[in-house]
């Protein structure tokens, strides 16, 4: 997929996209936060970064969703090349490449990905040698999402979701994923998702993952998962974007197994029952006008590897 040229010795790191399967969200925490409960799957769209010595810190980015992403220290890739490099006082900088391909603030950590896959690629280029403890707890300091990032595959989230323990799982799972135009901001799904809840006087438990998500996982019966899907964000991103709840019962009309809201949104994942399936719900949605792009993966995949550089 690489677009942006890429500099002389870079090391590239190819990352996924996750969907969660299923997201409580519990009490607000005195940090700001929200206790979370989660179950992560790693998806086959991808970014890929690669990270070259250079004069100076820099970000480029190509894509289908480049122009949409900060080029400057706010980028988290840029921060997370940082990261390693003051907190293993390495003297140099670097120059990041971004190709990107997973959508923007659209719940599928996409800036997470970036940044797992740069702190990966600059362990490699500065050869520390890192520890998976050491990457996690590093990427646990980058934002929640960024340790799945690293890990892919299905997973556990509790705390704000950096928390991860493995998930037994069997089976491959077939997805299509309906984009939006515009993202929406993860802070503000979270305050949406507050308001409803003090409006509606709505005693807020102990967030837990179901049971039946879990035995739909151990089963690997893509109907079983599709009806055990959810996320607590929903009433909040449809509050805010009506046209989701719309999008997510036409899917389900056209022969989805389960439709929900990926994350804070917009983006809706559908599961379906095989590949073809998959293909024929896209064409459905298409045609509906519902969405602005559809995007086929599978589930589960790795997490942030390095993409070994080709031979002359
Ligand atoms: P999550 O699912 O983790 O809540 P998201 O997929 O909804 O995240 P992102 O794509 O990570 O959202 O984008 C969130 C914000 O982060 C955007 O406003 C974007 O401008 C900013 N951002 C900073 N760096 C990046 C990056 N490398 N890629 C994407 N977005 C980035």
């Amino acid at each position: 997929m690489t677009v942006a040229p890429t500099l002389p010795g870079a090391v590239t790191v190819r990352v996924p996209a996750k969907v969660n399967l299923e997201l409580r969200v519990g009490p607000r925490r005195p940090d700001g936060y929200h206790a979370l409960a989660t179950v992560y799957q790693a998806v086959s769209l991808h970014d890929e970064v690669s990270v070259a010595r250079w004069d100076d810190w820099e970000v480029v980015a190509a894509g289908p969703y480049a122009e949409r992403i900060p080029l400057d220290g706010d980028n988290l890739a840029v921060r997370a090349a940082r990261l390693v490099a003051d907190r293993w006082q390495v003297d140099e900088r670097v120059s990041i490449r971004i190709d990107k391909d997973i959508p923007v603030a659209g719940g599928m950590a996409g800036g997470s990905a970036d940044a797992a896959a740069t702190l990966l690629a600059c362990d490699h280029l500065w050869g520390l040698g890192l520890d998976r403890d050491e990457l996690a707890e590093l990427a646990a300091s980058l934002g929640s999402d960024v340790p799945f990032s690293l890990a892919g595959g299905n997973a556990m989230g509790s705390g704000r979701g950096e928390q991860l323990a493995p998930v037994l799982a069997r089976g491959t799972f077939h997805w299509v994923f309906a984009i939006s135009d515009t993202g929406l901001s993860t802070p503000q799904v979270y305050a949406e998702c507050d308001r409803l809840r003090e409006r509606d006087g709505v005693d807020v438990p102990e967030p837990h993952v179901s049971a039946e998500l879990m035995a739909a996982l151990r089963s690997g019966e893509p109907a079983a998962l599709g009806a055990a899907l959810h996320n607590d964000l929903e009433p909040a991103a449809f509050s805010l974007r009506p046209q989701l709840r719309e999008l997510r019962d036409a899917g389900v009309e056209f022969g989805a197994l389960g439709g929900v809201v990926s994350g804070s949104g917009p983006t809706v994942a559908f599961l379906t029952e095989s590949h073809e399936a998959s293909l024929d719900l896209s064409v459905s949605l298409a045609a509906s006008d519902l969405c602005r792009d559809l995007r086929r993966a599978k589930g589960p995949v790795h997490g942030a590897q390095v993409v070994p550089a080709p031979r002359d």
